[in-house]
């Protein structure tokens, strides 16, 4: 509604969250998938893209959340970039020059769920289709410094002592460097296990969301049973994917990570 001036855009299809905004984004404007690994069952980033010209916008997914998927290095596109980072916002540091416009959900990395972070470059506010609601635009949500109406003030607030935690921890930066040791610990156990696999391809790995599986859906869901009696909770992997994801977002501690792994050895003993 904010960018589609000329009424296109091109959008990524990396995942299902990537899926369902190209689909949504159908009911507005001319839609072109610029490239897709919906074939392969999601388990790339595509890497080369058929950009229109004259598109309003190029749009991506920076982390494809129930994949277990990422981009590793983010791609130039001719119109602006438009990127969903709901489930890697600050676990790593990002070019946001790159981006025209950058929005998350703040129930991953930030605070609790009912608030949506949306970072726009200036020149690209005030482009508004005629019949954008006033709640979703850019240039008079900024104009009223993001309160137009009654905002999310206790999630507002919760995000604050959030980016407050991160900050004192050493920011994105610091941040990463855990999220780095986390996902090594556990995609090295799985790479060395006679048991688990993951399936996503090696140099796109999420930091994020780890997605493994035994290739055996009793196995799996015997897994997830044994994790949950020793503490593990949601592990089971999304609906349309099976197997298993462990989300380690920020707030997830090492020790979550290595009593994961504990967990998955003695199952792989019995098991494998
Ligand atoms: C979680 C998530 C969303 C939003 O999910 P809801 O739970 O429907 O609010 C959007 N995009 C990505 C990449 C996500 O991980």
């Amino acid at each position: 509604m904010n960018l589609m001036v000329n009424g296109k855009a091109d959008y990524v299809d990396s995942g299902n969250f990537a899926h369902l905004a190209a689909e949504e984004a159908k009911k507005y404007g001319d839609i072109h998938i610029a490239a897709t690994s919906r074939e392969a069952n999601y388990t790339f980033v595509p890497k080369t893209y058929d950009w229109r010209p004259d598109a309003d916008y190029a749009y991506i997914t920076t982390n494809n959340t129930i994949y277990g998927t990422r981009y590793t290095a983010i791609p130039d596109a001719p119109a602006p970039l438009v990127a969903d980072m709901s489930s890697n916002i600050l676990s790593e540091e990002m070019d946001v020059t790159k981006f025209g416009m950058i929005f998350a959900g703040a129930q991953k990395n930030i605070g609790p769920a009912g608030l949506c972070i949306v970072i726009v470059r200036k020149d690209l506010m005030g482009k508004e289709a005629a019949y954008t609601p006033k709640l979703m635009s850019w240039a008079l949500q900024s104009k009223n410094d993001s309160m137009l109406n009654t905002p999310n003030t206790y999630g507002i607030y919760i995000a604050k002592l959030g980016f407050e935690w991160l900050r004192d921890l050493g920011g994105v930066p610091a941040i990463y460097q855990q999220n780095v040791h986390k996902a090594n610990l556990l995609y090295d156990f799985i790479d060395n296990s006679a048991l688990f696999n993951a399936p996503a391809a090696k140099e796109d790995r999420s930091l994020m969301n780890v997605t493994f599986v035994t290739g055996d859906a009793d196995k799996d869901a015997a897994f997830v049973k044994f994790a949950t009696q020793n503490g593990l909770v949601n592990l089971k992997g999304h609906r349309s994917v099976g197997g298993m994801r462990a989300s380690i977002y920020n707030a997830m501690p090492v020790e979550g990570v290595q009593k994961l792994i504990e967990v998955m050895k003695a199952f792989e003993k019995e098991n494998a």
